[in-house]
């Protein structure tokens, strides 16, 4: 039997339906932004394999890091016990997060750092004794695919078999810059209310609701105002976070600092699973106590594994590379020149671009829903060209690792291109 038959018969992949889809491509090794087939293709990984990837594949730098740190410490019970790979990564993230952020908490990707800063923000209000359970978050909000996670994303054709099962949220308008005093109007009127303890979002880029970008003046001003009447702001930087908006987190374009951070995605590379929420000093002074009730009981088996630290610190040291954050100011620049191109064309509704991100949105008619048709033509055509770009319904989106070069972006912009005319 072959890999690909023993594959069908004994794996259930993530987001493919069990009949009638393709077989996925069998992938041997994979360097820099390329993924190497057993028969000989060269796939060009244009969206950083599901956001994740920030520095190529298989990066040597990060290779060594690895083995070092599986040969020195695999693994240790994180409780009652530490280790230099996790204190190094707490002392390199402080040096880049916000001013405000004092303390990580470690977890696995990030669906879990944001069930712990959902779980962080409801217990800090849990041990003063305040009664403050509604939580605000944005209309086609994304923030990962475990339960609290997923109460707190758009309910969709995704979530509706667990609809039932999630808690309820207040979702807001998005702010699309047209509608965008009405969407801090009712984000004021939900605030005044006085029950709303938490408000949580993608800053500035929505992800999987789209490759949606919003402004930075109305998030600001609702962080803002949410602050001022206590309300505990959650950045979700999980797909944003380490460069992707051309600078290293979305929220440095911001004047507010969140009180709670979520990171993942970019945070090794892409390279190992591992998931971080940072916070201020404010949560944190909310469990500070003697009283044992009032701890912060949640944990994972690998929660901090040194080998996944290890990678993050290797990629730490790679992305403040001068040479790195070069190439995020080229590749914004390329990206930035594209989405001028794409704008004449009759096929295109609109292009959005922020930092490394590009976005073309398709004049398909039936809207954005993950289902569109088109969707179904767009994936098999690159493919074919040997560009792996997974369309988000009618929007095709470019969001590459920093290594890729203009003569790769080229290539995928000229296929783009070839697509919108045969549109
Ligand atoms: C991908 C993503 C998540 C979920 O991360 P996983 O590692 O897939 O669990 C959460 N929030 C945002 C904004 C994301 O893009």
């Amino acid at each position: 039997m072959n890999w690909l038959e023993k594959d069908k018969e004994l794996i259930w992949h993530p987001f493919t339906s069990l009949l009638g889809g393709a077989a996925p491509i069998f992938i041997e090794s994979a360097k820099g932004p390329y993924l190497y087939t057993s028969d000989g293709r060269a796939i060009l990984d244009a969206v950083s394999s599901w956001w994740v990837n920030i520095h190529g594949h298989s990066h040597p730098y990060i290779a060594a890091a690895i083995a070092e740190q599986a040969g020195q410490l695999e693994h240790v019970i994180f409780a009652g016990f530490t280790h230099q790979p996790a204190i190094r990564l707490a002392e390199n993230l402080m040096k880049i997060l916000p001013p405000n952020q004092k303390k990580v908490f470690f977890s696995d990707n990030g669906s879990t750092s944001v069930e712990v800063a959902l779980k962080m923000a409801f217990q800090y209000w849990y041990n003063q004794g305040i009664d403050k359970k509604k939580t605000i978050a944005l209309n086609g909000a994304y923030h990962g695919d475990t339960f609290g996670a997923m109460s707190v994303g758009e309910r969709s054709p995704f979530s509706s078999p667990f609809n039932p099962y999630l808690f309820d949220v207040e979702f807001i308008d998005f702010p699309t810059g047209e509608n965008d005093s009405e969407v801090l109007d009712q984000f004021k009127s939900l605030v005044s209310y006085g029950q709303v303890g938490a408000f949580i979002f993608e800053p500035l880029l929505q992800g999987a609701g789209g490759m949606r970008v919003y402004s930075k003046d109305i998030l600001d001003s609702m962080i803002s105002f949410a602050q001022d009447n206590d309300v505990i702001c959650i950045a979700d930087e999980v797909m944003t976070g380490f460069g992707r908006t051309g600078k290293l987190f979305a929220t440095d374009h911001l004047e507010n600092n969140p009180d709670i951070m979520c990171l993942s995605k970019g945070l090794t590379g892409g390279t190992m699973a591992l998931g971080i929420t940072s916070c201020s000093q404010k949560i944190v002074s909310a469990y500070e106590s003697e009283d044992t009730l009032k701890t912060f009981f949640h944990g994972h088996s690998f929660t901090a594994n040194p080998i996944a630290c290890a990678t993050a610190n290797a990629s730490f040291e790679l992305l403040m590379k001068a040479e790195c954050q070069e190439a995020i100011k080229r590749i914004s620049d390329q990206q930035k020149k594209a989405a001028s191109r794409f704008n004449s064309f009759k096929t295109v509704k609109k292009t959005r671009n922020l930092g490394t991100l590009l976005a073309v949105e398709l004049n398909t008619g039936d809207g954005t829903s993950y289902f569109n048709e088109v969707r179904k033509r767009i994936y098999p055509y690159f493919l074919e060209k040997d560009i792996l770009l997974r369309p988000l319904g009618n929007v095709i989106y470019v969001l590459p690792p920093f290594v890729i070069q203009n003569n790769e972006l080229e290539k995928v912009y000229s296929s783009i291109e070839q697509f919108l005319k045969e549109l």
